[in-house]
């Protein structure tokens, strides 16, 4: 497949590269990095977000480059990466352009033209760095560094399940090109605003424990008050899962309007994803995520019992 996606680009001039609403470093890294590897072939390429680069993704190369629009820019194709659909994306005009649908997620679909699904992967920028190779495109520092960073978060810094030593071996490979860890650990993890913090401290003190479930939840009204953004939930559902013998984590989020955006994290033993697909969403096996009406203690009892439906462990008695 990854020659079909060569041959299709090769035949074309003028791309748009995209990947889902409230991108993730995956979404971001490997958007970023895939519009300079066409380039680096001849071509034209736009980066355009739904929602633009999230603040602690904006220090990445070619980050300014990257457009935030409604709609796609005028293009002979466009590149999707990590959506399970054109809706993912949120960019409307998507319905008449050739699609290259590039995707790492169990519940990836054959939605585009040409799709290209590998599930083996843990980061949909290895898909993008072997694109690199066989268009044989020199990574250098500004790619690996946008190629790792993706890698690093989207396997939760190497630790979530999955990681083994062909996820290293591109780790290093990525280094070697001049990608530095420490560098783009620090922006990530050390970058986070005062608002997240403040967001973190209401999320934890909802704390919710049953045995081997937790939960936390965060209000419109929280979000307002202290100036939150949408991108400043990524990674709270960790901290629940941080909690010795919880096996599974499930942060809620108020969206306006009343429903709740979910996310679910699992330390491995069981599989989050079918929850999620569930109730419309979709993801990976220990990180996954939907939306489900309220109110909260509807939104809870639904998800909670689907996952205890979906994996006889989560019945284990409370605490
Ligand atoms: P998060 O909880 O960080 O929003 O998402 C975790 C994982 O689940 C990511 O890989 C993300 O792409 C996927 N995911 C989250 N929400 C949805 C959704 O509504 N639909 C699908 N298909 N995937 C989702």
């Amino acid at each position: 497949m990854l020659d079909r996606v060569l041959q299709e680009i090769r035949t074309r001039r003028r791309f748009v590269v995209t990947s889902h609403a409230r991108p993730d470093g995956d979404g971001i890294g490997s958007a970023l990095a895939c519009g300079q590897i066409l380039r680096m072939m001849g071509k034209d390429a736009e980066v355009v977000m739904h929602d633009g680069v999230p603040r602690i993704y904006q220090n990445l190369p070619f980050a300014d480059r990257a457009i935030q629009a409604d709609a796609v820019p005028a293009n002979d194709a466009v590149i999707l990466l990590e959506c399970d659909g054109i809706r993912r994306t949120m960019l409307n005009g998507l319905e008449d352009c050739f699609l290259i649908n590039i995707d790492h997620h169990v519940s990836g679909r054959n939605f585009g033209h040409i799709n290209w699904i590998d599930s083996s992967v843990m980061a949909t920028a290895e898909l993008v760095f072997r694109l690199a190779r066989r268009a044989c495109v020199p990574v250098d520092r500004d790619i690996a560094t946008c190629l790792y960073t993706a890698l690093m978060t989207d396997t939760g810094s190497f630790m979530f399940e999955g990681t083994n030593e062909d996820t290293f071996a591109v780790a290093r490979d990525l280094v070697l090109s001049g990608a530095d860890p420490a560098e783009c650990a620090r922006h990530i993890y050390f970058g986070h605003s005062t608002a997240k913090m403040r967001l973190l401290g209401a999320a934890l003190s909802s704390l919710h424990r049953e045995g081997p479930l937790a939960w936390i939840w965060v209000t419109q009204e929280q979000m307002t008050r202290f100036g939150a953004r949408e991108e400043d939930c990524e990674g709270l559902a960790n901290y629940a899962l941080s909690i010795a013998d919880v096996q599974v984590a499930i942060f809620f989020r108020e969206l306006p309007g009343g429903r709740y955006r979910i996310s679910l994290r699992s330390k491995g033993e069981v599989n989050v994803s079918t929850t999620a697909e569930y109730f419309g969403g979709g993801g990976h096996k220990c990180a996954s995520g939907c939306a489900v009406d309220g109110p909260l203690a509807v939104a809870v009892s639904r998800i909670v019992d689907r996952l205890r439906v979906e994996a006889e462990i989560l019945n284990a008695s409370h605490d």
